[in-house]
Order: C-alpha cells, then structure tokens, then sequence
C-alpha cells in the first residue's frame, strides 16, 4: 500500500499479507475500512478489533494462555519479577496471579504516573498503601518504587537497582496493559543509554505485541512481556478518545465541592457517588482536568443521567458502550480516598456513608487518604 493507513489501536501500518504480522487486515476488510475511513471511521487492524469487540484477551486469572506460559517458565527460572502498575488503576492493574508464580525469585512493584500525584503527596503513605494491597492479595514485593516513565522522574534508583539484580539474572517486566510499562521501559532503555526506541507506545492498551528482550552489557535481559489486558480496568473499554479525556496530563489539582446528604456528583458519565448520611462535608475530586463534574440532587439524579449521559456527561459517547452505572454502598470509618480506577479519586471525611458508582462496578475501591 502506498498511503500507509495505521492502525488506531497499535500503530501497526495496516496490511493483508501476513495474519502473523502486525497490523494485519484481511484484503476484503481492509477495502470497506479505508472507505469507511473517509467517513471518519476509526481503522482497527484484526487484533486489535478483536480485541476491543469480542474481549478475546481475558483476564489474566482465567484464559491468558500466553501470559501464563510465560509465568510458569519463570518459576523455574532465576528472575527478576517486576510488576509495573497504574498509581490511578492500582488495584486493578496489580497482578495477583504472580503470587503462584514469583517462587524464591526477587519480585518488585514499580508504581507508575507518579507524575500525576498531587504535589504535595508522601512518597511513604502512598508505598504503605501499595504495600498493604499487595500483601492482601499475597503478594509481598521485596522493594516498591514510585517513577513516571513520562518525566523521568525516580529512575535512577530503580535503574541501580535493575542493575544490581541483574548481574545473575534477566529481568521481566509484567504488567497489565495501559499502565505505562512500554513507556518505562523506553525510559529505562534511553536512561542507560541503550537500544533505542524498541518498543512502540500508544494510550490506546495493548500495544506490545510480543515478548521483547533487550540485551544488558552484562549479558542478561530486560524482557518485556505482553500487556494484559481485564474487563476491570476502564482503559479496555473506552476508545482512544475517551481515554484521552480521562487520562490526566499534569498533576491532579483538587477540587472541592461542598455537599450534603441527598447530594450527588457525577464524575462525567463514568462516577457518581451519593452522599446518603452524614454532615455536610467538602468532597475533594481528583481527576483530569477536562473532566466534566456535576452536582445534583440524589432524587433526580438517575433521571439526569439517563438524560444526558453522552452529551452533558461525556465520556462515554455513548452509553450503550459501556455496563449499566452499579453502585456500592460504604462507609468512612476515617478520611478516606473513594476509587475509581483510571479517573481519578475523591476525599472524604470520616463518618460519611456513600453510594459509589462506575459502569458495572468497574475499579471501585477505598483507602485511608492519601493527602
Ligand atoms: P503499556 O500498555 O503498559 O505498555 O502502556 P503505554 O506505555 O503504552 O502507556 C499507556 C498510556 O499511559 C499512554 O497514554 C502513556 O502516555 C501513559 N503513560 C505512561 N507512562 C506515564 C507516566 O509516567 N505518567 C503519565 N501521566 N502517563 C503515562
């Protein structure tokens, strides 16, 4: 093809030649999509329409076959495992099946968008936090460093580290997919000087399409493994557009609403708490700063949503993309941060009692506040 047409979701050049390769569309589809291209149609190739259409990658705990082969030679390997995650999708992009698999290797936790945090947050309350969760699922990380990949912030000591393990050994980066693992490891790669631009990075998840090694002047590797990808984080079922509203740039500033029982917020079309009892009390969002939020009465606000859901609360663009909004009812026995993975968080004081909401529960969470 002359006019390189890329694909959305990979930036694969588009191409029916080989199914193997990237980018691969067969002939027919490839027609009807450049013609619906000119119709400001996205163009996906196979994999990646597969991908975001028929959930064909599972979650990690049930069917990732690849991934799970690729764990199982690790238990028998000397390795060290690093587990990148998402400081915003935390819960949901820690990788709790690794706890079957870490054996007596040397297991790490890289919290990554460290950049994204509120600038006065403490480096030691957010690791307590990670700690605790990992511990909770049995996972129990020998170190956990906070970075962004993006900026370039923290590597060095993570760098040091990373060289230190792997003088006996290789070391493999997992992750789940849109937490950034591509990007840090480009920016571990330009930091010591290496190999170059190896792997491509998108915010569209998913994007590595196979297992990398980047040879170490010590003779080991960095392995970069592929992106799993979950129904529970939000990034998988958002489209590139969507994401990029949800997706903060800079740090999160806050931003205070006052509320009172029977008060709701909608966090755009993809968070709404109730506030159900409790004093009037600040609720503190922290969330991209595009992000349209909204204050209602709890008694209309099922009607509002229903009304304005893909225009007023945009994203989504449309609703039907996405699980019915459900909730969780909780309640603050501290300050406490509500989660909801991918947009952001929102402080509360103690003694409230809340209704969260995301589509289909999707990264809701809690912990004791951060700031
Ligand atoms: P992967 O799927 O885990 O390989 O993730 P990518 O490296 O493709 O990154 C996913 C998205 O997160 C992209 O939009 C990146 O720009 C963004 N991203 C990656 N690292 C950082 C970071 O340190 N800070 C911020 N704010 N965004 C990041």
């Amino acid at each position: 093809m002359d006019d390189n047409i890329i694909c959305i979701g990979c930036g694969a050049v588009l191409q029916s030649d080989n199914p193997e390769e990237a980018g691969y569309l067969p002939a027919s589809r490839l027609k009807k999509a450049i013609e619906s291209e000119d119709e400001g149609n996205d163009i996906y190739c196979q994999r990646c329409f597969r991908l975001r259409h028929y959930n064909e990658i599972m979650p990690v705990d049930a069917d990732n076959d690849d991934f799970l082969a690729l764990l199982n030679s690790l238990a028998s390997k000397k390795a060290l495992i690093v587990n990148v995650v998402d400081l915003f999708d935390f819960t949901n992009s820690l990788l709790s099946s690794l706890k079957r698999f870490v054996g007596d290797n040397e297991f790490i936790l890289v919290g990554n968008k460290f950049d994204l945090f509120p600038l006065n947050s403490k480096q030691s309350k957010i690791k307590d936090w990670m700690r605790q969760e990992a511990n909770r699922v049995g996972l129990f990380p020998k170190k956990i460093f906070l970075v962004s990949a993006k900026n370039k912030k923290n590597l060095t000591e993570l760098i040091s580290y990373l060289n230190k393990g792997s003088r006996d050994k290789d070391v493999y980066f997992v992750g789940m997919t849109n937490v950034g693992k591509s990007t840090l490891l480009n920016a571990i790669i330009d930091e010591m000087g290496d190999v170059k631009n190896l792997i491509t990075t998108s915010r569209f998840p998913g994007t590595t399409l196979d297992k990398i090694e980047i040879p170490l002047e010590n003779g080991h590797f960095l392995v970069d493994t592929p992106g799993i990808m979950t129904e529970n984080q939000l990034a998988t079922r958002l489209n590139a557009k969507e994401l990029a509203v949800i997706s903060p740039q800079k740090p999160l500033k806050p931003a205070t609403y006052q509320l009172k029982p029977g008060n709701t917020l909608f966090l755009a079309g993809l968070g709404r708490i109730d506030f159900l009892k409790g004093n009037p009390a600040s609720f503190t969002v922290y969330a991209a700063r595009g992000l349209y939020i909204h204050r209602t009465k709890t008694e209309n606000a099922t009607e509002f949503y229903q009304r304005h859901v893909g225009e007023l609360l945009n994203p989504p663009e449309e609703a039907s993309e996405l699980p019915e909004l459900k909730g969780q009812e909780l309640h603050t026995s501290y300050k406490s941060d509500l989660l909801f993975g991918g947009i952001g968080f929102v402080t509360v004081p103690a003694d409230c009692l809340v209704k969260i909401y995301t589509p289909g529960k999707i990264g809701l969470g809690i912990r004791r506040a951060l700031i």
